[in-house]
């Protein structure tokens, strides 16, 4: 019986792609048919989403339509979790030509 309950708080632990609700509702014999959108599981989905990298597109954008920008400071104004999209996405906005990198600054690419 200790046995088996370890194994859940295992698998409850070692699980990275089903919400933790869902998995916790499961394990005490209830069914949850919508992710919480709450647990870290949830978030990093989210943070993953395209709507999300939208959202972070334009944001940059606007941020730096006035000044250039500190990357870490852009960061920091977000969960850690979300960090890799961001940088994922400044990447592709200074590929596509609309974003200029100096050194950890970021500025509108004016000459695009
Ligand atoms: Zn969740």
């Amino acid at each position: 019986m200790l046995v088996k309950k370890l194994k859940h708080v295992n698998d409850y632990l070692q699980n990275t792609s089903i919400c933790r609700s869902k998995v916790l509702l499961d394990y005490f014999g209830e069914k949850q048919s919508e992710d919480c959108n709450i647990c870290d599981i949830c978030i990093s989905k989210k943070a993953d989403s395209k709507s999300f990298r939208k959202d972070i597109r334009i944001r940059l954008l606007k941020s730096v339509e006035k000044n250039p920008i500190d990357i870490s400071t852009f960061i920091a104004s977000y969960s850690k979790i979300k960090e890799q999209v961001i940088l994922e996405e400044i990447n592709n906005l200074i590929s596509e030509k609309l974003l200029l990198k100096n050194g950890k600054t970021l500025k509108l690419n004016e000459y695009k």
